[in-house]
């Protein structure tokens, strides 16, 4: 066999190798795996954990020490992930027998922490064996299963650092729990009826009821009350999903007015019959991380109106604990699951913080007295063209690593965005993207913002020499990275985030032409930029190109009012006499002309190349939506309203220069000329998608020809459309061009904080490249002039 470049052992003779395996390999029964692996092949040696991850001696025949380190990787555990094996020649000690041995705690800690885990089949055999001490009991977990991230409180990931420390292990668990052959060998969260946590169900006064709590909660949702659950990373809502009543209480006292509630089935089958579940869609439904699977519905399939209000589309989930897989067998059909909060605030996730919040909004409480240590939302997924596009990347997937197609020379924390924060810790090769933090808009936010990154930094063992972050003045995200002492810092661009988000999603280095839509994004000439072409590599981008900027009349409230923006456009498309006979004028026959002159004269009006706004302003001009009850509503409900069958598309004009302008208010115009004559607004809205689909394409190959560069990121929240995104990679590719899209973090802003690393690691790579003894400030590519991002010492 070949170690190290030198051949070693000829056939039939003994070898020894030392093995080191990284990745994610602790807490999730690699050492066992090891030991029952070697000790079926008859070799000698030991195996042990230690800060870096795992190390093995293996001696043995040459043929069965290979065939050893091909199952290493073929046959690991499933919550393990290999990342490295590196292996090194030893002389043969001629030693017998395989040992797990203690661990080494010396040095610095470079492990990764699991994801938490769905419950695994094993267990849930052991849940409905009536013969099994774990019968019917709500916390079974093992090695491959269970609470992981949102139980850690620190490392090394050990029992007494997890939320499982105030339940001493029983004797029969602690023989398991030492065990080699056990499946639950060192499974730090393991317990039992005996020993571990228990369910109590309690009435909004926080009274304990009495009997099974199992059985008192599945009572209540089918009585159509309201129910809190705790779950893994905090409380959620719950009521029946097909008790219309109910679920409008929910809505009510919840204060959400549209947003769609995500739905747990039974089972597979309870998903079927509610969605069109593709092959990709059901591997996720299945998966160990068992996010929310947005799906396109089957009619309505017995779902409560209120559900998901006016969507073709569903977010259901499977069962992903023992408890969730008890209560649905109890409540006997679909269940609405909601984060557990009043609107926008964080979910709750203490005890004492949900019976408090939570009190006026839930009948009944189902709770237990394992402590959640980090509050964690659940992710949302859909299927796009065979792969996953995660929308919210949270429980189950944080916090594994995104692995980066590319080096980290200095640690880098990134800061992220404002909406729909996720915040990122890279080094070396591993960019770990936290959950799901929120809106950074409110102080709950902020301060779990804070403690997150400072969780993180001690999980993972980092100290960041970097910081990047948002330049836009007012995100609390930016003044957290200013007030922070660090090395160096970086301002990125929101828009080259997004697009560098999206290449390193895909592990492209650029440079490629970038589309970034969204809502909004501060440009570096101080405007609302998120109409965006950007030709950019990692390191730096230049603005090839965008949508002609139109006033946003009153700033965030044109956000919030939808129909604000189309009277923005209506003005600009037809100089200040829009067409009589329009519906929407006649709905705002009081304001439109303060909020057209608003607009014009400039106060408080900042312009904005926005595509999100776009969409805005023609779904309030078509009359599908005035004022937006969340973000992104009135675009939302646009695409659903859209008539797929039609293919007539609007065009916009596209002036030539550096930037190029797209002309936002042609689309403007077509619109209103179809509406006043009497063209159905399914119709409007399908040929203004396939506009804005004609437009990209246009601009994208005058682009092209510019450049040479035949390669296209699309990233930004306006392509979490999927009707915009499938038509979008559809013309490209029929075009001759390379289309690159979301899979691992989200299109949204949740996707920034990797862009931003990405691009802070860019800079610091050539900077050492070019400049080894002066980092700052980092010269752009050639080609890219214009804005180069630029890393500055942080002393001043
Ligand atoms: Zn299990
Ligand atoms: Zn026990």
């Amino acid at each position: 066999m070949e170690i190290g470049g030198a051949e070693i052992g000829g056939v039939g003779s003994t070898v020894r190798l030392r093995v080191r395996v990284e990745g994610i390999v602790q807490g999730v029964g690699f050492r066992p795996f090891v030991h029952t692996l070697a000790t079926k092949l008859r070799l000698a040696g030991h195996v042990g954990n230690d800060v870096s991850g795992v190390f093995i001696e293996v001696e043995g025949p040459v043929e069965t020490v290979e065939e050893f380190l091909a199952a290493l990787r073929r046959l690991a555990p499933p919550l393990s992930v290999v990342d490295r094996v590196a292996t090194e020649p030893m002389p043969p000690t001629d030693t017998r027998g395989f040992a797990i041995v203690a661990s080494d705690r010396a040095g610095t800690a470079a492990t990764l922490i699991s994801a938490d885990s769905a419950t695994c089949a094993d267990c849930l055999r052991e849940l409905d064996d009536p013969a099994d001490r774990r019968y019917r009991y709500p916390f079974i977990n093992c090695t491959n299963c269970g609470p992981r991230f949102t139980i850690v409180r620190g490392v090394p990931y050990d029992r007494p650092l997890t939320t499982m420390a105030g339940f001493p292990m029983c004797p029969a668990c602690t023989a398991e729990y030492h065990d080699p052959a056990d499946r639950r060998f060192h499974a730090q969260p393991t317990c039992c009826p005996d020993c571990g946590p228990a369910l109590v169900l309690r009435d909004a006064a926080g009274s304990p009821l009495p009997g099974d709590p199992i059985a008192g909660a599945a009572g209540a949702l089918r009585a159509g009350r309201i129910l809190a659950v705790k779950g893994l990373g905090g409380y959620h809502l719950a009521c029946s999903a097909t008790d219309p009543e109910a679920a409008g209480r929910l809505r009510s006292r919840k204060h959400r007015e549209d947003k769609p509630f995500a739905v747990m089935v039974p089972d597979l089958a309870t998903a079927r019959r509610l969605c069109e579940v593709d092959p990709v869609s059901e591997a996720l439904l299945v998966s160990r991380a068992g996010p929310i699977v947005l799906m396109d519905r089957r009619g309505n399939g017995g779902v409560a109106g209120p559900v998901a209000p006016g969507n073709r589309a569903l977010g259901v989930l499977l069962p992903y604990t023992p408890l969730h897989h008890l209560l649905l067998r109890h409540a006997a059909g679909p269940i609405v699951l909601t984060s557990g909060n009043v609107s926008d605030e964080p979910i709750a996730y203490g005890d004492t913080d949900a019976a408090t919040r939570l009190a006026p909004i839930a009948d009944t409480f189902l709770t237990h007295d394992r402590p959640v240590h980090v509050r964690t939302d659940d992710s949302v997924v859909r299927a796009f063209r065979d792969r996953p596009m995660l929308l919210r990347r949270s429980r189950g997937y944080a916090p594994e690593p995104v692995r980066l197609a590319w080096d980290t020379p200095r640690p880098v924390l990134a800061c992220g965005a404002e909406l729909k924060n996720t915040f990122c810790l890279a080094r070396g090769r591993h960019a770990v993207v936290s959950q799901h933090i929120g809106d950074l808009e409110n102080y709950p936010t902020l301060r779990s913002y804070a403690e997150g990154i400072e969780h993180f930094r001690r999980l993972f063992d980092v100290t960041p020499a970097v910081i990047a972050y948002d330049p836009h003045p007012e995100y609390l995200s930016t003044k957290y990275a200013l007030e922070h002492e660090v090395t160096d810092r970086v301002a990125v661009q929101h828009h080259h985030a997004h697009i560098a988000s999206c290449l390193a999603d895909n592990g492209h280095p650029g440079p490629v032409i970038g589309v970034a839509f969204d809502g909004t994004g501060y440009g570096t000439d101080g405007t609302i930029w998120g109409g965006e072409l950007l030709i950019a590599d990692l390191a730096g981008f230049t603005r090839a190109g965008h949508f002609a900027p139109v006033p946003l009349p009153g700033g965030a409230a044109a956000i919030r009012h939808p129909w604000r923006m189309a009277v923005a456009y209506l003005d600009s498309a037809f100089a200040g006499a829009p067409p009589d006979g329009l519906d929407l004028l006649r709905r705002h026959d009081g304001s439109w002309r303060q909020v057209a002159a608003l607009g014009r004269g400039g106060l408080n009006s900042p312009p904005t190349s926005s595509a999100g706004r776009l969409f805005d302003a023609v779904a309030a001009l078509i009359g599908v939506r005035d004022t937006a009850n969340y973000e992104g509503q009135a675009a939302i409900e646009l695409e659903q309203r859209t008539d797929r069958a039609e293919d007539g598309a609007y065009r916009a004009g596209i002036e030539p220069g550096e930037p190029l302008l797209i002309a936002g208010v042609d689309l403007i115009r077509a619109a209103a000329a179809d509406l006043t004559a009497g063209v159905a607004p399914g119709i409007i809205a399908a040929r203004f998608h396939n506009g804005m689909v004609d437009a990209i394409v246009r601009a994208c190959a005058v682009l092209r020809d510019a450049s040479g560069l035949a390669t296209v990121a699309l990233s930004g929240g306006v392509f979490q459309n999927l009707l915009l995104l499938d038509r979008a990679v559809s013309r490209l590719s029929a075009a001759g061009f390379e289309v690159l899209t979301h899979s691992r973090v989200p299109p949204n802003d949740g996707g920034i904080s990797l862009g931003q690393a990405a691009v802070a690691a860019a800079l610091d790579r050539a900077s050492r490249r070019t400049a080894p003894s002066d980092r700052a400030p980092t010269t752009s590519p050639p080609g890219m002039p214009d804005h180069a991002q630029v890393i500055q010492p942080a002393a001043t």
